[in-house]
């Protein structure tokens, strides 16, 4: 039987993966032998990304980085077309990039910000697919969109979010069944968002992005110093059955067995890897 966890000749392009779990993702399928595409907006951060997926990396192989902008389309344009040029095929698409941010309905921009979460969050998300599907097809590949609890359950201050990620839900099981024909896969993997009336007012005063339960720069791209955030998540670990919120890794491997052929008959699904989170009380 073959190792599921087997990406070897495999190509597999995660957007937002410099950093968070998308750096992370990127690291796991370069540890199992995939060729990765990286790409986000930080050169820097990107660089480094790079050189840990070459170290873990069973060949070596060094990963393709692109930076770009997901909410540009010729910057969507410009990752896929360089994704084929290098490797001549795409197997796994990871829709990861994306962020939240603080709205009121009351705010005076809130027109400038719904454009900006619906074109990172979702608009993004649409371009890449349309694009990459003629090589998807090819490889009978799959999608995998990263989505959250927001789109399952209502915070008070988070209208804009949670609307791009609940749409990117149903975006998901409208394209499993357009593209199952085609051989191709479309999941998404969920998770815990961080998010009270309280925190959501603080944080939509404040400086507009919300605190994720899976430790990542959430918390310090909101201003947040390492320490203040690393106190946030401890406190919020002894509220969660499991005792402990998420790690990018877990996230990680979810969509590592999501992509994997172990999964080879799940379509249109929503997977929630929250330790419990949306069932208790947090
Ligand atoms: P981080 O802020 O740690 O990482 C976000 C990544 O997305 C970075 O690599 C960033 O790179 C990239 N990115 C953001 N905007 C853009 C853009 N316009 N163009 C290209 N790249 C972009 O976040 P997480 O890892 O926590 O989040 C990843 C995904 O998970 C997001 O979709 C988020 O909504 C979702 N999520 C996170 C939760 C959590 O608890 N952490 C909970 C639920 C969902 P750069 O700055 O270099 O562009």
């Amino acid at each position: 039987m073959s190792n599921s966890k087997d990406f070897n000749g495999k190509v597999v392009l995660i957007t937002g993966s410099s950093g968070g779990i998308g750096a992370t993702t990127a690291i796991e399928f370069s540890r199992n032998g995939a060729n990765v595409v990286i790409t986000g907006r930080n050169a820097n951060n990107l660089s480094e990304v790079g050189k840990e997926c070459q170290n873990v990396s069973p060949k070596g192989l060094p990963p393709l980085e692109v930076v770009a902008d997901v909410s540009k389309d010729d910057d969507c344009k410009r990752l896929i077309d360089s994704t084929i040029k290098i490797f001549g095929k795409l197997d796994v698409l990871v829709n990861n990039a994306g962020f939240g941010m603080g709205s009121l309905i009351t705010d005076a921009n809130i027109l400038d910000k719904y454009k900006q979460i619906m074109d990172t969050n979702l608009r993004s998300v649409v371009y890449l697919t349309h694009l990459s599907v003629e090589h998807l097809e090819k490889t009978k590949g799959n999608i995998i969109n990263m989505s959250s609890v927001a789109s399952m359950k209502p915070f008070c201050g988070f209208s804009l979010y949670s609307m791009s990620k609940c749409a990117l839900d149903m975006f998901t099981k409208c394209l499993a069944l357009e593209l199952g024909p085609k051989g191709i896969r479309v999941n998404t993997i969920k998770y815990r968002i961080c998010l009270n009336y309280e925190i959501c007012i603080t944080i939509t005063e404040r400086l507009s992005v919300s605190p994720g339960h899976v430790r990542t720069n959430f918390l310090q791209v909101v201003g947040y110093s390492k320490s203040q955030s690393d106190a946030r998540y401890d406190e919020l670990a002894n509220k969660y059955p499991l005792a402990r919120v998420g790690e990018s890794k877990d996230i990680a491997n979810a969509v590592l067995f999501m992509a994997s052929s172990e999964s080879s008959f799940v379509t249109g699904i929503n997977f929630l890897s929250d330790g419990g989170a949306l069932y208790s009380n947090i």
